[in-house]
């Protein structure tokens, strides 16, 4: 019996289940492949009603958060001062109007210039005419060149009326300067406000481990300054060759504040850079024409009479040597100069001040320049591609272009051949003494070594021992 009614009740079950499946079929017959687990073959996404209804509602989500709540919540926010630099117009909600009262103070609009536009396509861009601009440059005043020279990242700020009635223009007249052109009142007026200005002063130091920039950044120093730190030492200083590890400096500088903003890098006020032990120093000094000028402690200008080195090479190719193998005649020749291999079309520059004195084509020379120096010393330069634009007996000074590296008469491949000459007579350029610059005369000299050298070198010396304090303080983890 009790077997019977088992029977039954496993029967009654499986009807049960089968008319769930028939009634269900079609669900069933959809998600029987369903799994939770990975199926090694992917099922190519048939779009059926049930997935058209939960991508629409994924995308009505991603809209909702994506751009209409952001929308809304922007508009109940109290207005803020508009700095976006295009307003674009949307259909909102009339929930937006319940908000943004009315700005008490001018409404100025900012526009940054982009690169290659112009005023007019700001104007144009801004919903104005011609007729704007014109006005606008006919009541700038003396600020009408920072209209007429636009550049990239420049500001002008503009005030607009209903109807896009053009109130007033706000820019730089210069670094220093803010012009506000206002038109809204009996006659159009220009009004110049000086900026505040102000320098300060900074101190850095840093050792070299793997390059100058390296340790500048780490110091804190950004690329023009460390720009500014190379240019002043680079006559004592082969930062190509002669940087070691180790090998540190310690800057005095000024940073150029605005309004109270950074603005950039100033002038370097005092530095000191030891390279393989060897201490250089430069200190800028106001000279008694009143231009500024570096010198090192002793007074002498850092600025040398020449250049170590005219070119910007990238080799040395063939030194200077009593007796080489010529590589183009295959004989034994003297080769009395320094051979700077670098790119066709790299400038030359005038290792110094002077005139030229030949400029032409010299046998084996190639395309050839010499510039005669003051007194005894004059220096000499081959294979040029083509020469600079200065003519026979003009004055040259120091660093200005003379000529391309190229390959012209006896040479394999591009580079520089040049020559120090010591009354007509070559002498090796990587070694010579070259002559000191001029001291400082003695009234300057002294006022600059009681005004400058003294209390920055003192500044100098207390910045070093404080960085040898810390080191000293600090747990020993850079002995690496
Ligand atoms: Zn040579």
């Amino acid at each position: 019996m009790a077997e019977e009614k088992q029977g039954a009740r496993k029967a009654r079950k499986q009807a049960i289940c089968r008319k769930a499946q028939q009634q269900h079929s079609h669900f069933y017959e959809r998600f029987a492949h369903w799994s939770f687990h990975q199926s090694d073959v992917v099922e190519p996404i048939h779009w059926h009603r049930e997935r058209w209804v939960l991508a629409g509602m994924a995308m009505l989500i991603t809209l909702l958060s994506g751009f209409i709540m952001p929308a809304w919540a922007s508009a109940m926010r109290p207005a803020a001062v508009p700095e976006a630099h295009t307003v674009l117009k949307l259909a909102l909600p009339k929930v937006a109007e319940v908000s943004a009262p009315a700005p008490a103070v001018d409404d100025w609009q900012v526009v940054r210039v982009q690169p290659g536009q112009t005023l007019s396509d700001i104007f144009t861009g801004r919903g104005l005419s011609m007729t704007d601009l014109q006005k606008v440059v006919d009541a700038s005043g003396p600020a009408k060149t920072a209209l007429h020279h636009i550049h990239p990242g420049e500001e002008f700020d503009f005030l607009l009326g209903s109807n896009h009635v053009l109130k007033g223009l706000r820019f730089d007249q210069d670094d220093a300067n803010r012009a506000t052109i206002r038109l809204d009142g009996d006659q159009p007026t220009v009004s110049i406000q000086p900026r505040d200005m102000d320098m300060r002063e900074q101190v850095a130091h840093g050792v070299i481990h793997s390059s100058l920039y390296a340790a500048g950044d780490q110091a804190g120093l950004d690329a023009a300054m460390v720009g500014k730190l190379a240019d002043l030492f680079k006559y004592d200083v082969d930062f190509v060759q002669d940087l070691r590890e180790g090998d540190s400096f310690t800057v005095i500088y000024d940073d150029v504040y605005r309004d109270g903003v950074r603005y950039g890098e100033g002038n370097i006020v005092a530095a000191e850079f030891i390279n393989q032990g060897q201490r250089y120093t430069a200190y800028r000094f106001k000279k008694a024409g009143g231009d500024y000028g570096w010198f090192s402690e002793d007074g002498r200008p850092i600025q040398k009479s020449f250049l170590r080195i005219p070119v910007d090479f990238t080799r040395i190719s063939s030194t200077f040597s009593s007796a080489r193998l010529h590589p183009v005649l295959g004989l034994m020749r003297a080769h009395k100069g320094v051979d700077y291999a670098a790119p066709t079309g790299t400038p030359i520059h005038a290792a110094g001040d002077g005139v030229i004195k030949f400029k032409g084509w010299m046998n084996g020379y190639g395309n050839f320049v010499i510039i005669q120096h003051s007194g005894t010393i004059s220096t000499a330069y081959g294979h040029m591609s083509r020469f600079g634009s200065e003519r026979l007996g003009q004055h040259v000074t120091q660093g200005q272009v003379i000529g391309f590296v190229g390959m012209t008469g006896l040479a394999t491949g591009p580079h520089l051949h040049y020559e120090f000459r010591v009354n007509g007579t070559q002498r090796n350029p990587q070694t010579v003494t070259l002559p000191k610059p001029e001291l400082l005369p003695a009234a300057q000299l002294a006022k600059f070594k009681s005004q400058v050298v003294q209390p920055q070198l003192a500044r100098l010396t207390e910045l070093d021992a404080r960085i040898k304090l810390a080191k000293t303080n600090a747990p020993a983890n850079n002995d690496n």
